[in-house]
């Protein structure tokens, strides 16, 4: 049988065993087609008071779950050669990932002209209503890429903490983590602590899996009702590039990479994370997916020691998916403006999107903000960002949606690569039957 019936079979079977998950997608859907927002208003109020609710009890447990397992993560590993050996597999597995991702979306965009012609499609009113944020997102970029990693830097932890900052908090909680490692026995009652948060948190995780399907039904009703069906057609080329290119990387990508560096089927794997992938969809954001992405993969036989390291660090840095939307987005905006794609802006944008998308927070539309770095890179104007930007917003939703599962399933794929290469990974687990979760 060929990879990809495997891959579709694995993710059906996946979709079974998660069939109240899929069933409350589906419903989603169909509610946000035939009930658009602006008929039902007061419908779809009570579905942002669900979704919303929803991504906000999820994202409850992620500041004490990444804290927790980057500490029990680092710790598990111990000595600093095994740390340095994760964490340069890490980074090296992350960017082949990115640059795969970045190089199959310009090809696509070259080929597909998404832009040409867009022009005329621009919607007035929304032009308005973005003037004010994109402006905002422009002078923020614009104190260019230094101030961008300086920011990274906490200066004040517990304020990086409380803003939900993730990029700070997790640098930090690394340094920190190194040193109570490097620090001996006398730091094991604080690392006992940590594994005690980890367990509860997961545990919280389990019982916010109950409303799974009610919240990605009110997620995916209220994305789908408030832009209609007909918007794809004004920028389907767009949409289609998009839509390729994420094919390609879930589809090709990723099961190559199991196959060159790891005996891991992306068949299993797939099957393996299929609850993620729906929670990804329903609340596009990879930080609230990330209690489930670390359960999957944890009860499917990779070790702990692997997901714990590897998939906090990838919910926040390794944003493949987010990095295919911008390269496509702005191919789209330089050909929607008439600016020549020379073979180095095509790789200057590619450059900046792989920057931009792993500076992107792990939450719903983080990667259209970031995008203006790119878009500030390659000198285009606000006037022009307007423009483009009211096009990029309207189906924004969806494609962040898409993009966010490509997120998580790299994260996945990553952490499972590097669990085969270190010995990390129950085969027999990830093959056959799934462990009971402890009581
Ligand atoms: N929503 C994406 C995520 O959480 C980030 C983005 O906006 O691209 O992974």
């Amino acid at each position: 049988m060929g990879l990809h019936m495997q891959v579709i079979i694995a993710l059906l079977l996946g979709l079974k065993r998660n069939g109240h998950i899929f069933i409350g997608l589906l419903l989603g859907i169909i509610v946000g087609w035939q009930m658009p927002q602006a008929d039902f208003p007061q419908l779809y109020k009570v579905l942002h008071f669900v979704g919303e609710g929803f991504i906000n009890i999820i994202q409850m447990v992620v500041l004490p779950l990444v804290i927790s397992a980057i500490v029990i993560g680092i710790s598990n590993i111990g000595d600093s050669k095994q740390l340095t050996k994760f964490g340069s597999k890490m980074l090296l597995y992350y960017g082949i990932i990115t640059i795969a991702a970045v190089s199959i979306a310009s090809a696509v965009a070259i080929l597909l002209h998404p832009g040409v012609g867009a022009k005329e499609l621009v919607n007035q009113s929304i032009i308005q209503n973005i003037q004010g944020y994109v402006a905002n997102a422009i002078e923020y970029q614009r104190e260019n890429l230094a101030n961008i990693f300086m920011n990274m830097i906490p200066k004040n932890p517990f304020a990086s903490l409380a803003s939900g900052n993730m990029i700070p908090v997790i640098l930090f909680t690394t340094i920190f983590a190194i040193a109570l490692t490097k620090a001996g026995e006398i730091s094991r009652p604080l690392i006992s602590l940590f594994e005690s948060i980890f367990a509860a948190t997961m545990k919280v995780t389990d019982w916010i899996m109950y409303l799974a399907a009610p919240g990605v039904f009110a997620l995916t009703a209220s994305a789908v009702g408030s832009f209609g069906i007909d918007v794809f057609s004004n920028i389907s080329k767009y949409i289609l590039a998009f839509y390729i290119a994420i094919a390609i990387q879930f589809f090709v990508v990723y099961p190559l990479m199991l196959k060159v560096f790891s005996k891991v089927p992306a068949g299993k794997l797939f099957g393996a994370i299929s609850e993620a992938i729906m929670v990804a969809f329903g609340t596009a954001s990879s930080s609230a997916t990330l209690p489930l992405t670390i359960t999957c993969c944890e009860k499917r036989g990779i070790s702990n020691r692997v997901c714990s390291f590897v998939l906090p660090l990838g919910a926040t840095l390794n944003m493949d998916g987010t990095a295919i939307m911008q390269t496509i987005a702005v191919i789209f905006l330089t050909q929607m403006y008439g600016i020549e794609l020379t073979p180095l802006l095509i790789v200057e944008i590619a450059f900046l999107a792989i920057i931009a998308s792993s500076t992107s927070a792990g939450i719903p539309g983080a990667g259209l903000i970031t995008i203006a770095l790119i878009l500030n890179g390659i000198g285009l104007t606000p006037e022009q960002l307007v423009i483009g930007f009211s096009l990029l917003f309207t189906l924004e939703r969806f494609i962040d949606m898409f993009r966010t599962i490509c997120n998580i399933t790299s994260d996945a794929v990553v952490a499972a690569i590097i669990a085969d290469n270190e010995n990390e990974l129950d085969y027999e687990l990830l093959c056959g039957k799934q462990v009971e979760q402890k009581a």
